[in-house]
């Protein structure tokens, strides 16, 4: 599985510069990349060991449609097995393409702040960290500590209430397992979430209730749909949300600075 359009509700498409991962809290016990994985198992040789791509580094530079590329639907990019080397590749193909946002999402928080000096945090990166229950609420600190322009929080699988501080964070998404061993969530903690996202002024999305497969329970909370995205979505697609194909060519062939050439 390279890099696709996708049905995740607050992304445009994936972009997989590694697969496979290994298991680290109970967020993990139903891992969708890793079911992903053994029904496609003949587009992994690897299986569901880590594994570099170097040869898909470069594909979001062909993609010239503003988009929203969540980065590593099938791994996670902080994975202890990924050398700084290679993140800084991807962080370069992200520093050439400014015209996408990167969702980058990782349970590796420890890492991820370790490595955080090392890395190049171009305006276009939204950094999140899952948080599943109270157990794992560090993560949140964590994130606080780096330098993204958006921070976000992946409650999903949704396991237990949460007590937020969302003191620096833009971007709250809230989803429910799915799956036939799905585990059920209740929806006074959504609710609570929703609540604490309204008093710290911070963007809600609710993904999904879960069930049996996603959409079988529908994503209407008290009968809304809740899609808020962070407010740098707006600002980034007025920026670069007509771009062309043309002044991308030019500032290549050219040597030009494109985000300068943008804002003439
Ligand atoms: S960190 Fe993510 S990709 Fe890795 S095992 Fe856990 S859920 Fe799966």
């Amino acid at each position: 599985m390279a890099s696709i359009n996708t049905g995740i509700e607050w992304t445009d498409k994936t972009w997989n510069p590694t697969t496979g991962c290994n298991k680290v809290s109970p967020g993990c016990t139903h891992c969708y990349a890793e079911a992903l994985t053994k029904r496609f198992a003949k587009n992994f040789p690897n299986g569901f060991d880590l594994t570099l791509h170097p040869e898909r580094l470069q594909e979001p530079l062909h993609w010239r449609k503003p988009s929203r590329i969540f980065v590593n639907s099938m791994s996670d990019l902080f994975h202890e097995d990924v050398p700084i080397s290679f993140l800084q590749e991807v962080f370069s193909v992200i520093r050439q393409t400014p015209w996408h946002i990167y969702q980058i999402l990782t349970k590796r928080h420890e890492r991820l702040l370790e490595l955080a000096p090392q890395l190049n945090w171009h305006e276009n990166i939204w950094m999140g960290v899952s948080v599943e229950n109270q157990n794992y609420i560090q993560r949140v600190d964590y994130l606080r500590q780096v330098p993204a322009k958006v921070r976000f929080l992946s409650c999903e699988p949704l396991l237990g209430s949460l007590k937020l501080n969302l003191t620096g964070i833009n971007w709250v998404i809230v989803g429910g397992e799915s799956g036939h061993r799905h585990r059920v969530m209740q929806a006074e903690w959504v609710r609570d979430i929703k609540h604490q996202t309204n008093s710290s002024d911070v963007a809600f999305f609710f993904k999904q209730w879960g069930g049996i497969h996603p959409k079988a329970s529908g994503r209407l909370l008290d009968g809304q749909i809740w899609d808020e995205m962070p407010e740098a979505w707006d600002k980034h697609i007025k920026k670069w949300g007509s771009i062309t194909i043309a002044a991308i060519n030019k500032s290549k062939k050219e040597n030009l600075n494109l985000t300068a050439l943008v804002e003439n």
